[in-house]
């Protein structure tokens, strides 16, 4: 389970201190420094906010979702290659560089 250390990483990371967790969880600020100590388990409410703080929002399951999407669609690289009118070929003026064998697949 969550540790002192857990603990210590949060409060660092969220840049918040004994009051303003006394603030948040109602406690007063001498009941929070009492009951957070290395050599006493956390109280439920410490372990509440470090869980919180480790779940993923929604936003970015939504986010992480449509990176995958994105790296599955083939995107349309800046390309102006064409196949002139005798089937051959032939590089457009954007410098694209892909290789030939990959073009079929947009022009
Ligand atoms: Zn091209």
């Amino acid at each position: 389970m969550y540790t002192y250390d857990d603990w210590k990483a949060l409060t660092a990371k969220l840049s918040i201190t004994n009051k303003i967790v006394a603030e948040i969880t109602g406690l007063s600020e001498q009941t929070v420094k009492n009951q957070i100590s290395p050599s006493k388990k956390l109280p439920t409410w410490a372990r509440s906010m470090i869980y919180m703080d480790r779940q993923e929002s929604i936003q970015d399951l939504i986010k992480e979702a449509k990176n995958v999407l994105n790296d599955e669609i083939p995107q349309k690289p800046n390309c102006d290659c064409y196949i002139d009118h005798q089937g051959f070929f032939r590089r457009g003026k954007s410098g694209c560089k892909i290789s030939k064998e990959n073009h079929p697949i947009w022009i």
